[in-house]
């Protein structure tokens, strides 16, 4: 293990941002999972550590995150915290940002053969974030995105791991990608962004769609129209923390625990009851990585806590 589990990241203090963390939303009374979060990243006037962070969650019904990875040390960080933590499972991978950057220095296999060999770890439970981000990354480094992108489909299948997507700028591109080379058995673009068509083809071929907290944007209207045609089966929910907090805390930053402020406001646009919406996502979440017990953790985070703190799936 070669972290002690603080943050390794900063996320960028903004000139203006309310640095505050949000107030704890109500109690969700069917508890759901983050499938999507970075807490690797500190944010805020005062970050709060990840057993904070995940204490919170907890207390709101928030039972457990997938801890992504992004790069060589962020997938590293990923997988050994969920190694010894029971409320977190990782996702590790290069991101399509990151590709280009490791290309340029002439490491990017490298990079591709340690996701592979973390991929492997116990409690690694998806590749990624990969996929094709044009928005971010111009023309010369898409080929790069793809080589990268096609890598780490590769790794998933090997391991039967699921695949999160990111994709950003470059939906039909992914969708061609996944159609060419075959798409993992289980596969989730993270923080959907496609319309009500793109969700009718992510449908057509079983593919999960996250939605994160920017489905409570006022001009999010596409966003809501895919929500509203993408199959219930289908759904899944994250923060992408400390990213996109969700309505009405946009800019400040987001945690895990602010997961049910956007989970009611789907069921809100779905006009459905919370708690079944929560059933619902947990079943299909579950049905995507495992149990986070499946795997037991193989040593206590924080031996001065874990008396006073029971926490299921504790080897
Ligand atoms: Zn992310």
């Amino acid at each position: 293990m070669g972290s002690d589990g603080a943050p390794i990241r900063q996320r960028d203090k903004g000139a203006g941002r309310d640095l505050s963390y949000p107030p704890l939303p109500e109690a969700l009374s069917v508890p759901i999972y983050d499938n999507h979060t970075h807490l690797e990243i500190a944010d805020g006037e005062n970050p709060l550590s990840y057993t904070e962070q995940l204490d919170r969650a907890s207390s709101v019904g928030v039972r457990g995150v997938i801890q992504v990875g992004g790069d060589r040390e962020t997938s590293r960080w990923s997988a050994d915290m969920a190694q010894i933590e029971p409320r977190m499972l990782a996702a590790v991978a290069i991101h399509p940002n990151e590709a280009p950057v490791y290309a340029a220095g002439g490491t990017l296999d490298d990079a591709i053969a340690e996701i592979s060999e973390l991929a492997a770890r116990p409690r690694v439970v998806a590749v990624g974030e990969t996929g094709l981000d044009f928005f971010r990354t111009e023309e010369p480094g898409h080929a790069t995105q793809y080589r990268s992108f096609e890598a780490h489909i590769e790794i998933a299948k090997q391991n039967n791991l699921a695949l999160q997507i990111h994709d950003r700028n470059a939906h039909a591109e992914v969708i061609a990608t996944l159609l060419r080379v075959g798409a993992p058995e289980r596969t989730v673009f993270h923080c959907f962004s496609g319309d009500a068509e793109m969700a009718r083809v992510c449908a057509e071929h079983g593919w999960y769609m996250s939605f994160a907290g920017n489905v409570t944007f006022g001009n999010a209207h596409d966003l809501r129209a895919a929500l509203a045609v993408a199959p219930r089966s289908l759904l899944l929910v994250e923060t992408d923390a400390p990213f996109l907090t969700p309505m009405p805390y946009r800019g400040r930053p987001n945690a895990p625990y602010l997961l049910p402020n956007t989970l009611r406001a789907m069921a809100a646009h779905l006009e459905t009851d919370v708690s079944l919406l929560s059933a619902q996502i947990t079943s299909n979440t579950e049905l995507v990585y495992g149990r986070w017990d499946a795997e037991p953790v193989t040593a206590a985070h924080d031996a001065d806590r874990s008396d006073t703190q029971p926490v299921g799936g504790l080897a």
